[in-house]
């Protein structure tokens, strides 16, 4: 068909901006030196504003309304490409243009009220911008979804097919059946990880194992590349070309280390989404949701347990033959696997990480669908974490300044994170691998080979709760994800699990 050909070469055109600009974005946070900021800034300006033109053309938008108006006679891949980009161009567009102008003026302005509110740990710097902003955001869903409730669409924005009431079922399981276990384990004598926390780890032999890890998790260096930047992350261009960086801290060991394995999760994922997908917009993972489910599922599931490190413990400790000599293979366990009570969700264990979670979303549904006051809300927050963790923030700062997504005007991308984590169970539980003796045999490999074949390799061509079907044989279920924490961390604390 004419018109497809019109499409594809439009595709084309937007994803050769999308790559010359997220190189860029790699190199600046990379290796591009201090002073090359200025005139990159212009020229990202630039082409940005020239994407921005053509994937807003008036032609192009008459190419995809045209067809997503014939999308059932179009093959499956395209029929599915074609509803999530006429969904993407279609989401503001009944937005008046001036309202939006000075909406994008307030988001700006909030995120760097934002920055300098949690620098000088003072919300009062921040709460007007952000009463502005919240206030944009219920008016537009007016404009956009008048039907819809406005958490509800903000929540499918991130993870398709997940709104408040799949959401509040996965939430209230985790504070009936988790919270309590949580306490309980906060209740323990704390495990001494004395030889995370006060030793000093060379950081080229940092390097060194950080290197080892990715023939061990058997990343692909041809189709792929590892460097440093201050926060870790993956940049998943097309499976042939996938970087991911770390960050490396003299005094903190595990930062390396974790934060490395769960961006090894992310490029893994993106390096085997099929091939056959490059050219098109389904050639990257399904949703925020699902690559998290892929970070953790490597991180916590393989890259905490003990079988890994029954394996890999001895070249660690070969490395830092002087830091760990005296640090048994079981006192590493269990310091990698602490669990405490702490107000920053960025510095969680695997354990409280999800209460950290609940905690967003009950605050986001608060903000989102009632008309509380913005100068309620630090108070809501650190009742919240007294009631979930048991400790209250003695700042802003520590408290609701300490995440960056709300200054962007991103609700409903915090419950992501937890859902990820539940999806990692799942998949540990219900795949056909013998996961435990394909880690102790070293063959990660095989862990991959079977990702990519259940799960990686479908790219966007599914939706996540498809995709959760295929890979499991099972609709979502938060069982698992509670399941796994109580058998691992009972474990570890002797909890008996009778009494659970
Ligand atoms: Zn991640």
């Amino acid at each position: 068909m004419e018109i497809i050909k019109k499409y594809e070469n439009y595709r084309k055109i937007i994803k050769s901006y999308g790559f010359a600009l997220s190189t860029i974005s790699f190199d600046a946070q990379t290796i591009a030196p201090k002073k090359s900021a200025k005139y990159r800034a212009e020229m990202i300006s630039t082409l940005s504003g020239e994407a921005f033109k053509i994937s807003t053309s008036d032609e192009y938008i008459k190419i995809v309304n045209e067809l997503f108006g014939i999308k059932d006679q179009l093959e499956e891949n395209l029929k599915r490409e074609i509803e999530k980009v006429y969904k993407d161009i279609n989401r503001e567009k009944n937005i008046p243009k001036e309202e939006y102008i000075a909406f994008r003026k307030t988001l700006s302005l909030a995120n760097t009220k934002w920055e300098e509110a949690k620098q000088k740990s003072d919300y009062n710097i921040f709460k007007d911008h952000f009463k502005e902003l919240i206030k944009y955001i219920k008016k537009f869903n007016e404009y956009t979804n008048p039907d819809e409730n406005v958490y509800d669409v903000k929540l499918d924005d991130f993870e398709e097919g997940y709104t408040i009431n799949k959401y509040d079922e996965f939430f209230e399981y985790l504070k009936e059946n988790l919270v309590p276990f949580v306490l309980e384990v906060l209740s323990k004598p704390e495990v001494d990880d004395n030889f995370i926390t006060s030793k000093l780890y060379d950081i080229s032999k940092q390097r060194e194992f950080i290197n080892y890890l990715l023939d061990v998790f058997n990343f692909d260096l041809d189709r792929g590349l590892l460097r440093e930047s201050v926060h870790p992350f993956t940049s998943g261009i097309n499976c042939n070309d996938v970087r991911l960086t770390v960050r490396y801290l003299e005094d903190f060991l595990p930062s390396s280390i974790f934060a490395g394995i769960h961006e090894l999760g992310h490029a893994l994922y993106e390096q085997q989404v099929s091939e056959e997908l490059i050219n098109t917009n389904l050639a990257r993972g399904a949703s925020p949701g699902m690559h998290e489910s892929q970070s953790r599922f490597y991180e916590n599931i393989i890259g905490k347990s003990y079988d890994f490190w029954q394996v890999h413990y001895k070249k660690l400790q070969s490395i830092f033959s002087n830091e760990l000599t005296n640090v048994s293979l079981e006192d590493f366990y269990k310091g990698i696997n602490k669990v405490k009570a702490s107000l920053i969700r960025v510095e969680a264990d695997e354990l409280t990480y999800p209460l950290h979670i609940l905690i967003r979303y009950e605050m986001e549904k608060l903000i989102c669908n009632t008309n509380i006051s913005v100068d309620e809300l630090p108070k809501r927050w650190n009742d919240l974490y007294e009631k979930y963790l048991g400790i209250r923030p003695n700042n802003d700062s520590e408290g609701i300044l300490q995440d960056i997504h709300w200054s962007w005007g991103m609700f409903g991308y915090f419950p992501t994170y937890a859902l990820g984590s539940a999806i990692a169970s799942q998949i540990y539980y219900k795949s056909d691998i013998n996961l435990e003796q394909l880690i102790k045999n070293n063959e990660i490999y095989k862990v991959n080979d079977y990702l990519k074949e259940h799960l990686h390799k479908y790219g966007s061509t599914k939706s996540p709760r498809e995709l959760i079907k295929i890979a499991t044989g099972e609709d979502f279920s938060p069982e698992y994800y509670v399941r796994y924490l109580k058998d691992k961390y009972s474990k570890i604390y002797n909890i008996s699990e009778e009494k659970e």
